[in-house]
């Protein structure tokens, strides 16, 4: 399995050239490209610890807007350089989710997605912890269902607020939709009864 599907690496974890002095360094992150703008989508689950650009000193200094993702071993996973941000700090990640968009902005020398995963999230969201970070997808990624379902229980819904919106699913459905469509509205309406705590039905 490649965690990375759907883009092109430009620059793999580990020493490098650095791309602005020429110098030898440790190259923190694996670069990723699909195109400018293009959507990028979570590759762990996890809480938005940070969403917007890395200021200096903080641990994301350099990196332009930074989403940062808190995962359930405590891991920090970063994706820098976004041209912009779709998501808030607090906010529950699934896999697969959009988080922003690909871009230049930061210390870049073109529009891609530097992807870095900290083992540490204290201090300065654990700078300097980092990992191989295909190592460490391809070991949690089989997983990563399991993880997206423990993070998708945590949504605590009130009753009435879920009965609400199951009746007003109900009436957009309504009785002539299709058996898919029918079948849809089920599977929705049993996620808000598992939300608020409810049987399925
Ligand atoms: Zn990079």
């Amino acid at each position: 399995m490649n965690p990375f599907d759907g883009y092109r690496i430009s620059s793999p974890y580990g020493p490098r050239k650095d791309p602005f002095t020429g110098q030898p360094v440790h190259h923190t992150g694996i670069d990723l490209v699909k195109f400018h703008q293009a959507p990028i989508y979570a590759f762990m689950p996890g809480m938005v610890v940070h969403a917007r650009e890395g200021l200096v000193g903080t641990g994301f200094g350099g990196f332009g807007n930074v989403v940062a993702i808190k995962d359930s071993c405590g891991a920090i996973q970063f994706y820098a350089h976004l041209d912009s941000t779709a998501v808030k700090v607090g906010q529950q990640i699934m896999a697969g989710q959009m988080i922003g968009r690909q871009g230049t902005t930061g210390r870049s020398t073109g529009s891609h997605l530097h992807f870095e995963v900290r083992l540490k999230s204290t201090p300065s969201y654990g700078y300097g912890t980092d990992t191989n970070p295909g190592v460490y997808l391809e070991r949690f990624m089989p997983n990563v269902k399991e993880l997206g379902k423990v993070e998708g229980a945590k949504i605590n819904m009130d009753k009435k607020d879920a009965d609400k919106i199951i009746l007003f699913l109900s009436a957009a459905y309504g009785a002539t939709a299709s058996k898919d469509a029918q079948a849809e509205f089920h599977r929705l309406a049993n996620e808000l009864r598992k939300a608020s705590g409810q049987a399925v039905q």
